[in-house]
């Protein structure tokens, strides 16, 4: 396993991520994506949006983010979407008091304290009300991480939207808040899209957009941030048969992350222990990361909660008439909801590799799937004279019409190798003596590293063939 430093060290270096407002000191919990992470961003969300809506059952969707402020009252959002939040009244620190529990139990567990852990755990489970925490951290005597004493104010519940006013006037009037889930604009469009769509229960509407929480502790990278993208899919079904549709998208889901390359011993399913005020099955498809398992999408089955709350604060029907039974109905809803850059995040993890190629060499490669790399392939003069450049620029200009591609004249061809692995390149093409002569060009695979000699005419076909496979 590879420390998070590592992978946050290439993807800087490399022009993955870089800290936002960076000259000015960062800000945190929000990340810039450069040339290459915009790509890898990009390859994600393209995925995604093909395996969602090349089916015939679902239409897509891009709602604003700015929403009406009764969507928010409807959705539970105003009184319900918030952690539990302690400080710490000598060090100023502010925990949010189950994560704070959670890694108490965890140094329980390491001092092989189960019986207490257990208990502790127990508890934690069952809490609910700020006192409860509270509770729980006095009784165990839990200290700040930082300055080691348990000088605490209360817990308090801590709302995570972003607030903002529209319009000219900052009063309570104007108060509009950051969606803080896309999936709220599927919802109070679902009548538009069923009927413009002229779909059928069941159907699903799948967006992808940004979502702001402001979370109280942003850490381990792109995991937790305040910024970040959504990829939300929310399918509309007959009520009585959302837990067949539960079951399908879970198997989906989990099968789209092995599809591009996820090693499926890097992931696990979460049951909710706790279900959310709205859902009746939940489950979350967890990612090994080098701090531990974490979610990166979650199957949640949503009852018919979010319609129904939207129609009676709205007063207008979001019923599903059945043109056959003429049966009508609030349709229960089973979303599936990832983050794009915790995907990102969990790709950079998985594909990151330091291999021996032998004689005493080493190199770094991430092993990303063709369709994810951010560069497809990288085109190399072996020498900067002799016709090669000229040639080689030619045939990088032709395939960068059609994908991403480099050209890399610098350093000997082992060194742009490195290069090229280092960020994903599936192939490099090196054109040399035998081109100028014969017309033939060396392919070399970044996983195998082996090399193959084609002719330069079959160049395109035969990246065309690989990169779709
Ligand atoms: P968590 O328990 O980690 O806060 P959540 O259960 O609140 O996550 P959901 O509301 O289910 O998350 O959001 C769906 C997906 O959105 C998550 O699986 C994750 O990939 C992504 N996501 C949620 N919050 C964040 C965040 N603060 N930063 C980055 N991605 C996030």
């Amino acid at each position: 396993m590879f420390k998070l430093d590592t992978i946050i060290s290439l993807a800087k270096r490399r022009g993955f991520v870089f800290q936002s407002s960076e000259i000015y000191g960062g800000i945190n919990g929000c990340w810039d994506y450069g040339p290459l992470g915009v790509e890898l961003l990009l390859n994600i969300k393209k995925i995604w949006w093909h395996e969602m809506t090349s089916r015939t059952n679902i239409e897509g969707l891009d709602a604003s983010i700015l929403m009406h402020p009764k969507v928010w009252e409807a959705s539970g959002h105003l009184t319900q979407f918030s952690d539990p939040m302690i400080d710490n009244k000598i060090s100023k620190a502010r925990y949010r008091a189950d994560n704070l529990i959670e890694d108490f139990i965890e140094k329980l567990r390491k001092k092989n304290k189960n019986d207490l852990a257990d208990e502790c755990e127990q508890r934690l489970e069952h809490a609910q009300e700020p006192s409860d925490y509270y509770k729980i951290i006095m009784d165990y005597g839990i200290n700040d991480p930082v300055s080691g004493n348990a000088d605490w104010t209360e817990v308090r519940n801590f709302n995570l939207m972003f607030k903002t006013f529209i319009g000219p006037l900052d009063d309570a009037a104007s108060t509009i808040y950051l969606r803080p889930e896309s999936a709220q604009g599927i919802f109070v469009n679902f009548k538009n899209v069923m009927e413009c769509g002229r779909q059928k229960i069941p159907f699903g509407i799948a967006q992808i957009g940004k979502a702001f929480r402001n979370e109280i502790n942003t850490k381990n990278f792109l995991f937790r941030t305040r910024e970040f993208e959504q990829m939300e899919m929310q399918f509309f079904v007959k009520p009585g048969e959302e837990k067949e549709w539960f079951d399908y998208w879970k198997e989906q889901r989990w099968n789209w992350y092995v599809k591009y390359g996820m090693k499926p011993e890097k992931l696990r399913w979460k049951e909710h222990e706790k279900l959310a005020h709205y859902a009746n099955y939940a489950v979350d498809i967890e990612f090994e990361f080098p701090f531990g398992f974490g979610e990166i999408e979650g199957i949640h089955s949503r009852t018919d909660f979010d319609l129904s709350a939207h129609q009676k604060l709205s007063g207008k029907k979001l019923e599903y008439i059945d043109a056959n039974t003429k049966e009508r109905y609030t349709p229960y809803v089973v979303e599936t909801s990832g983050g794009v850059s915790r995907g990102l995040m969990a790709f950079l993890c998985n594909a990151y590799d330091e291999e021996d190629t032998g004689e005493g060499d080493k190199r770094t490669v991430l092993h990303l799937h063709n369709s994810l790399a951010p560069i497809k392939c990288a085109v190399f003069p072996l020498v900067n004279k002799d016709g090669m450049p000229e040639k080689a620029q030619a045939i990088y200009e032709d395939l960068q019409k059609y994908f991403k591609v480099q050209y890399d004249v610098s350093g000997a061809i082992g060194r742009r190798y490195r290069r090229q692995d280092e960020i994903g390149t599936p192939y490099c093409v090196t054109i040399d003596g035998d081109t100028m002569s014969d017309n033939t060009v060396t392919i070399r695979d970044r996983d195998t590293m082996q090399q193959e000699k084609i002719n330069a005419d079959n160049l395109k076909m035969y990246l065309f063939d690989k990169l779709h496979k």
